[in-house]
């Protein structure tokens, strides 16, 4: 089963993907998170992407392109993967079709207000990942991690000026593919203001019926 993740950035699409992939048993293909450990690694991609990223335009679509169809070519993707932020244009969508076929698009609903609180108030493990907020998931022990212990910190591009260039190239780049996908038959709408755990519940349950 072939997924994609659409949404705008704080919609939920990491949160909800990484729990999905433990319920579905298939990989969770982050673009973000692929590039971001290309910048931790200081590899030459994560060179050319991390101006971009901080600032939070968008990473250009030949990279972003070749970076996806690398990671679908792996053996952990025969049954199936869950794309989170990819694809993000009108022409990463038409060449992802050149390579694969999506089953569905689950699309993150939620109203641009929340979105601003949700990311600004976001903290993420340095050592697994994890994702928190310092509202609405609080970690139990504060900036500690769950799950493993580590230290928590803030997305250099969850900051109020990134943020809202985040949300501006959103509504111009990428909610066109809602179109895009709802003309193929592909779209299925989700509302992600409810908690996280309903969303995926509710993602979970549409999923069995593919
Ligand atoms: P969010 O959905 O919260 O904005 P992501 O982790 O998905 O965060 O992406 C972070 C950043 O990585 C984006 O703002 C962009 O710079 C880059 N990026 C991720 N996916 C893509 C993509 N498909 N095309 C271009 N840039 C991307
Ligand atoms: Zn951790």
């Amino acid at each position: 089963m072939n997924l994609i993740f659409l949404g705008p950035p704080g919609a939920g699409k990491g949160t909800v993907a990484s729990k999905l992939k433990d319920i579905l048993g298939l990989p969770h293909i982050s673009t973000g998170d692929l590039f971001r450990a290309a910048i931790k690694n200081e590899t030459d991609l994560g060179k050319k992407v991390k101006l971009i990223i901080e600032k939070g335009e968008l990473v250009p679509d030949q990279l972003t392109v070749e970076l996806v169809k690398e990671r679908l070519s792996k053996d952990d993707t025969a049954k199936g993967y869950i794309l989170d932020g990819f694809p993000r244009t009108i022409t990463q969508a038409e060449a992802l079709e050149t390579f694969t076929k999506i089953d569905s698009v689950i699309n993150l609903e939620i109203e641009k207000e929340k979105v601003i609180k949700r990311l600004s108030g976001r903290r993420l493990c340095k050592e697994c990942g994890e994702g928190y907020h310092i509202e609405y998931m609080p970690p139990k022990k504060t900036n500690t991690c769950d799950k493993c212990g580590g230290e928590l910190y803030t997305r250099k591009d969850d900051n109020i000026e990134s943020i809202s260039n985040r949300l501006e190239i959103y509504t111009k780049e990428t909610q066109p593919l809602i179109n895009f996908y709802t003309e193929k038959n592909l779209i299925k709408n989700f509302d992600s203001s409810l908690a996280a755990d309903k969303v995926v519940e509710n993602v979970a349950n549409f999923t069995k019926s593919l």
